[in-house]
């Protein structure tokens, strides 16, 4: 199995350069040069197994061989061990046929933990295979920072360094990040906002020099591990209920489009899907990509589901490369036109694309609504970004007599500001983390200035 770029130029890698590094040079984002199969027989004999052994199955052609089986077993167990359901990621019914697939019970409750508790790990065996260190890069405006730590906390060969807005994130979320009192983990609070912090990481992975050859690592959803780890919750849901004999519908709450592509890859290897529901907050390029053929930029809003907030989906590139029948050149051309000005789709990738996906998007108000009226209608509170997916669910629900599966990306104790505004009291932190509030924190505040932070992030590297 080798890996190829989006956009066509770019050298094949295998799994393990791919895994140690971010976009591909010509621009594009690597996907599997082949999508392995996964027979009606392969899938039927998954049903009753464990998460971590149907999670080494789906994954192991993507693996390749280059890690044994053995240590990859051993690998993904440890991963999924972190998490405080037995089922890992269990399904939740909320009424006749409608599911809710609860991602959110690793450590730093959202659906990230899935994926980064498995990189981190594969990341540190390829490093220590090698004999190297690599050094980890991140901004985050809440999410993604936790997750990437608590991934990375235990990993002998890597230092991570995230920078967030000082003053700028959820209490709850800046403690997730700066309690992580580990050797290798370094919190930066920048005098500035998300913007700046992101910045200040692209400027350094395009100009390297500041770490005298030590790699920089992204582990962010462009990885491609990351969209691999993914793949398996699809299945392991879909064959808990019934699959291969029964189809599925998945809704998921999208943003940068990892998500959802890790579905469509699941479809791709054989897991019999009806469609795909994308749901989005308002701002809602991929609804109006689907619906309305409008693929253009529009200025960004801030919302109650904050880890959906983007401008461009990373991610879709992947979609597209697809729905163009894997033409980089054609993918590169629409790409650069639409970073330039408002763009389309061409007619014949763009029906492809709606034979399988619908999109529904949802605004904050909305959001709200949603809350109070799922809690009515099922006891469940439902945090902001899943209740973007119920309501899409039940809008775009085609087929009532397939099972619709929703993806619920975050705990709703994370984001309680929007529960609270539609109502609630709030909802407490699980048990293992009822003394977030009292822990001691950790982090250095530097000033927004590029100079500064990669001094800080040089000095202090292992
Ligand atoms: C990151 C995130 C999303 C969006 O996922 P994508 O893979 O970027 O589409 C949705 N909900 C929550 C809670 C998230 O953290």
């Amino acid at each position: 199995m080798r890996y190829i770029s989006t956009r066509g130029q770019a050298p094949a890698l295998s799994f393990e350069e791919v895994v140690l590094t971010g976009m591909a040079s010509d621009g594009g984002l690597y996907v599997p040069e082949h999508v392995p199969e996964l027979s009606q027989d392969e899938l039927a004999a998954m049903a009753g197994l464990s998460y971590a052994e149907i999670a080494f199955r789906v994954m192991k052609p993507f693996v390749n061989g280059e890690i044994d089986d053995e240590t990859f077993r051993g690998i993904v167990k440890e991963a999924y061990a972190t998490f405080s359901h037995d089922a890992v990621v269990p399904l939740n019914q909320l009424d006749a046929n409608h599911f809710l697939l609860e991602l959110f019970h690793g450590p730093t409750l959202a659906f990230k933990d899935v994926a980064l508790q498995l990189l981190g790990r594969i990341l540190d065996h390829f490093l220590k295979k090698r004999g190297e260190r690599a050094v980890i890069m991140g901004a985050t405006s809440g999410d993604t920072g936790s997750a990437a730590i608590e991934g990375c906390r235990h990993c002998d060969n890597l230092d991570i360094f995230i920078l967030h807005p000082h003053n700028r994130v959820s209490e709850v979320q800046r403690r997730q990040m700066t309690t992580v009192l580990a050797d290798n983990v370094f919190n930066v609070a920048i005098e500035g906002n998300f913007d700046d912090a992101q910045a200040m990481v692209k400027a350094s992975f395009a100009d390297q020099d500041f770490l005298n050859g030590t790699r920089l690592v992204a582990v962010n959803s462009i990885n491609w591990a990351r969209i691999m780890a993914q793949i398996v919750y699809y299945v392991a849901s879909a064959v808990a209920l019934g699959a291969p004999q029964r189809k599925v519908s998945f809704c998921v709450p999208s943003a940068n489009f990892g998500n959802v592509f890790a579905g469509y890859m699941a479809y791709r290897m054989g897991l019999p899907v009806e469609r795909f529901v994308i749901a989005t907050n308002a701002n809602d390029i991929l609804h109006r990509t689907l619906a309305a053929n409008d693929f253009s930029k529009k200025e960004l809003v801030a919302t109650l589901a904050p880890s959906m907030d983007i401008v461009v989906s990373s991610n879709f590139e992947r979609l597209l490369f697809e729905a163009y029948d894997r033409d980089g050149k054609a993918v590169d051309a629409l790409l650069e036109r639409f970073q330039a000005e408002p763009t389309a789709l061409a007619e014949a990738p763009l029906s492809r694309l709606r034979e399988r996906f619908a999109s529904h998007s949802v605004d904050d108000s909305t959001i709200l609504e949603v809350i109070r009226e799922a809690h009515h209608r099922t006891q469940e509170i439902l945090d902001p970004h899943t209740a973007t997916g119920y309501r899409a669910a039940e809008r775009e629900r085609g087929d009532e007599s397939v099972p619709m599966i929703t993806l619920a990306t975050a705990h709703p104790a994370k984001f309680a500001e929007a529960v609270v505004k539609a109502g609630f009291p709030g909802v407490p932190l699980p048990p293992h983390m009822d003394d977030l509030l009292e822990r001691e924190e950790r982090y250095t505040v530097l000033p927004a200035e590029l100079s500064a932070v990669q001094r800080f992030v040089a000095e202090n590297r292992r």
